[in-house]
């Protein structure tokens, strides 16, 4: 019986998931099928660079659309177990976002811990939990906004905090935060807070989300600690992290 009901909740998912990604991938589709079919109209003249550009755009979003969805859909593989330092993963990751964070002007702080921060897992992974949160505070930010991001231990665990200055999030919509495709924006795919919330569970942590209409919003990952953990950081190495 307990079976049954898993499987008829499963259904249940995929038929949402489903229905999500063809309305999702459908709009796009339209619009590029509306251009072309402009263009072959109107075969007296060049086509328009603005029509090409909104052609390539919207496939664009359909690719994003699906590759967050790959990392959704993927069957939950077993996280390549490996020893990450979180510190040099946040590191690559902002180095990552920099062309995102510059668009908007946005500061981006890095708080780093005093005690070796690793942790086991998939730094693939990881990456991708960090560079959606990331993706999403630049979103949220003004011009010149603040994005501060910490590394620290909480709860015997390694907490990483990601907070902006943003519009920050109505209470009503924080409980419905990670349901796939539930998004606010004009060109939100709803999918990357999804992918983080399966990750992180995948990896033994959780995240914590703390906002305030506009003030901003703090994500709290949490990870468990391994190895090193007592082990304190040098000066020197604390530098070598630095952003
Ligand atoms: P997307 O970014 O494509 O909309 P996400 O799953 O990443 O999808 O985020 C879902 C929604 O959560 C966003 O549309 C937004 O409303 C809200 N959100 C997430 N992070 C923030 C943030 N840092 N500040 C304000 N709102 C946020
Ligand atoms: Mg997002």
């Amino acid at each position: 019986r307990e079976q049954e009901q898993l499987r008829m909740e499963r259904l249940v998912c995929v038929n949402q998931l489903a229905a999500g990604i063809a309305h999702e991938i459908r709009n796009p589709l339209t619009a590029i099928k509306g251009f072309i079919q402009l263009m072959a109209r109107r075969n007296d003249r060049p086509p328009r660079a603005e029509h090409l550009d909104i052609i390539v755009d919207e496939i664009g979003r359909i690719d994003s659309l699906i590759s967050e969805f790959q990392m959704l859909a993927r069957p939950p593989k077993e996280p390549l177990f490996e020893k990450v330092n979180i510190c040099k993963l946040l590191q690559d990751v902002t180095l990552l976002m920099e062309g995102q964070l510059h668009s908007k002007n946005a500061a981006v702080t890095v708080i780093l811990p005093v005690l070796g921060c690793t942790t086991v897992g998939d730094i693939c992974q990881l990456k991708q939990v960090f560079i959606n949160l990331l993706k999403n505070a630049v979103e949220a930010v003004p011009y010149e906004g603040q994005v501060i991001v910490a590394i620290s231990r909480q709860q015997g665990m390694v907490a990483i905090t990601i907070e902006d200055n943003g519009n920050g999030i109505p209470r009503e919509i924080v409980e419905k935060l990670g349901t796939p495709f539930f998004t606010t924006k004009e060109c939100g795919t709803g999918l990357g807070l999804s992918v983080c919330y399966s990750i992180v569970q995948n990896h033994g942590g959780r995240i914590i989300v703390d906002s305030q209409v506009g003030k901003g919003t703090v994500f709290t990952v949490l990870l468990p600690v391994t190895g090193d953990e007592s082990v304190l950081l040098t000066v020197d190495e604390q530098c070598r992290f630095g952003v």
